[in-house]
């Protein structure tokens, strides 16, 4: 390309990027750039925040989901303030066999987000270590997505069987990827057994680096009270606690959902000031996903297309978000 051309694009891309300003009474708009403090997720005056909101499911199974109408349905109607894309990086389709999809679903995600004025998780949804396919696509989106203050990196959703050891080395080859490109955004590692071995965290966390945040998701009906005491443990070593995957039923994502351990969660979460991201906004026949199949792919989801876990999801939001 003539240089001159290409100097005259940059300067357009980066002129756009910076005139990009959240709605002024967005999420986004009042709270600014996040930052980690001591175990605590504050805004850009240093105040305590709480994020909580949807994910969508596995881009690749549910992409009719990932526009920027479904976005904005859940934040004006559902009123989170953040959501997750959910790359998959596991079963058919996935970003690994075809990466031009799952870049176009996270990007209507990740844009639409910002056009909203919320947060929003790019999540690389792996339960197995690909360290240097991970590096690179953190790498794009932290040149992408870098300057804006709406982007949190997820960079490994549930490593399952994995030690911590190998966890930290991938984090690490990973945070140094994003931290050389992009200097402050929050970045949430994970841990084994798909989030839950905080502890093994606590003894041995990541050094040499801010605004870094470990992972711990649950399923109520599964996990119950030892989960939220090994976290409650972990954060008394110092670790920052972020609930980016968490639901009512069982871990599989199906059975029954169980309300009453469900909202010894919320208080939890409550009481701690942990931000939370509910699973998911998707349509199988399964009690994790919150809409039936007829519900339409860019919101307006009307009650009765809403299943009982999107309708305690959505309720406990609105709730949470005007107390
Ligand atoms: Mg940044």
């Amino acid at each position: 390309m003539n240089p001159i051309r290409l100097v005259i694009i940059a300067a357009f891309a980066l002129g756009m990027s910076c005139s990009s300003h959240p709605p002024k009474d967005s999420a986004v708009g009042i709270n600014g750039k996040l930052a980690v403090s001591g175990t605590q997720l504050v805004n850009e005056k240093g105040s305590p925040v709480m994020l909580r909101g949807a994910s969508f499911g596995w881009h690749n199974l549910w992409p009719r989901f990932y526009n920027e109408k479904a976005v904005d349905w859940l934040v004006t109607d559902w009123k989170c303030n953040i959501v997750r894309a959910a790359m998959g990086v596991a079963i058919e389709d996935n970003y690994l066999e075809n990466p031009e999809f799952a870049l176009e679903c996270v990007n209507n995600v990740v844009k639409g987000a910002i056009k909203s004025g919320v947060y929003v998780l790019i999540d690389f949804h792996s339960h197995k270590k690909h360290t240097e396919e991970a590096k690179k696509f953190f790498e794009m989106m932290a040149t992408q997505y870098g300057d804006y203050p709406n982007v949190i990196y997820e960079i490994w959703n549930e490593p399952d069987y994995y030690t911590w050891k190998e966890v930290k080395e991938y984090s690490a080859t990973v945070i140094d990827a994003i931290r050389a490109i992009d200097q402050d955004n929050i970045i949430l590692v994970g841990s084994p057994h798909w989030c839950q071995d905080l502890d093994t965290v606590s003894m041995d966390p990541i050094t040499g680096h801010t605004n870094i945040m470990y992972t711990m998701h649950f399923y109520a009906g599964t996990h119950k009270k030892w989960l939220r005491d090994r976290t409650d443990a972990a954060m008394e070593k110092g670790i920052p606690v972020f609930v980016s995957e968490c639901a009512g039923m069982e871990a599989t994502g199906d059975g029954p959902i169980d309300e009453s351990e469900w909202n010894e969660y919320i208080n939890w979460m409550e009481d701690c000031k942990i931000s939370w991201i509910a699973w998911s906004v998707s349509d199988k026949n399964e009690s994790c996903s919150m809409l039936i199949p007829r519900a339409s792919s860019y919101g307006e989801w009307t009650d009765d297309v809403i299943k009982k876990w999107g309708k305690i999801t959505r309720q406990t939001i609105l709730d949470k978000q005007s107390e």
